[in-house]
């Protein structure tokens, strides 16, 4: 007998209640807040029942997997990268995805402008933000965001749509998150993506209008 598959279908429809009721508690619309389906590392049969039910926004963390997961079926989803980001790998990564997440640095921000500027298309940008300032992790450290979104606005012609963080594994996550808030509140910024499988919750809370599944929607990776 073969293990019981994992039911992603009946997983995404529980993490949606789940948004919608703290949506609801924190006196927000559900619609407020969008599901990214972080389908890194994911079998395809994972995949295919949250695709089947309409489920249209995906996050991944490397241009290359995303690629070869994508292509082919690109047609009608929205596609995040929520990964590092190589400035050798820009260009492709802004002809594949609507949405990238994790512009941290000036030289990506750099490239990222001229690559625009040939590919006359643009992603829509979030500026990755280390609010935990672990030395391991990507993004910019607090002090340094409102100076680095103005650059990418100034220097560097970027659009910036919103701000993204990963609050450390060990802290709760609830001050990351209002800390994000902050700053994008400041630097007029609307959008937060913000939360995970283990705290997305949380982050509805504190004003996530996105928030990042993996797991809970598709099994441990
Ligand atoms: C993998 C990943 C996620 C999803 O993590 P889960 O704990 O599986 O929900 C979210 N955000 C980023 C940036 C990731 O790399």
């Amino acid at each position: 007998m073969t293990a019981p598959r994992f039911d992603s279908a009946a997983a995404r429809r529980s993490v949606l209640d789940r948004i919608s009721a703290a949506a609801g508690a924190s006196g927000r619309a559900p619609g407020d807040v969008t599901l990214v389906a972080v389908s890194k590392q994911q079998p395809w049969e994972h995949i295919a029942p949250v695709l089947a039910a309409c489920q249209t926004v995906f996050g991944e963390n490397r241009v290359q997997e995303a690629m070869e997961r994508w292509a082919e079926r690109r047609e009608g989803l929205e596609l995040r990268l929520i990964g590092p980001l190589q400035t050798n790998k820009a260009r492709e990564a802004i002809a594949l995805f609507d949405v990238i997440e994790t512009v941290d640095r000036p030289k990506l921000a750099r490239v990222l402008a001229e690559e625009i500027a040939k590919a006359g298309k643009a992603p829509r940008l979030y500026v990755q933000v280390n609010t935990g300032e672990e030395p391991q992790k990507a993004g910019v450290i607090p002090t340094e965001a409102d100076s680095f979104v103005a650059a990418c606005r100034g220097e560097y012609g970027l659009i910036v749509e919103g701000l993204m963080c990963i609050p450390p594994e060990a802290e709760p996550a609830g001050p990351h998150f209002a800390l994000l808030a902050k700053i994008a509140a400041r630097n007029g910024l609307t959008k937060l993506s913000m939360g995970m499988s283990a705290d997305f919750e949380t982050a509805v809370r504190f004003g996530a209008t996105s928030v990042r599944v993996g797991s809970a929607l598709f099994g441990a990776r």
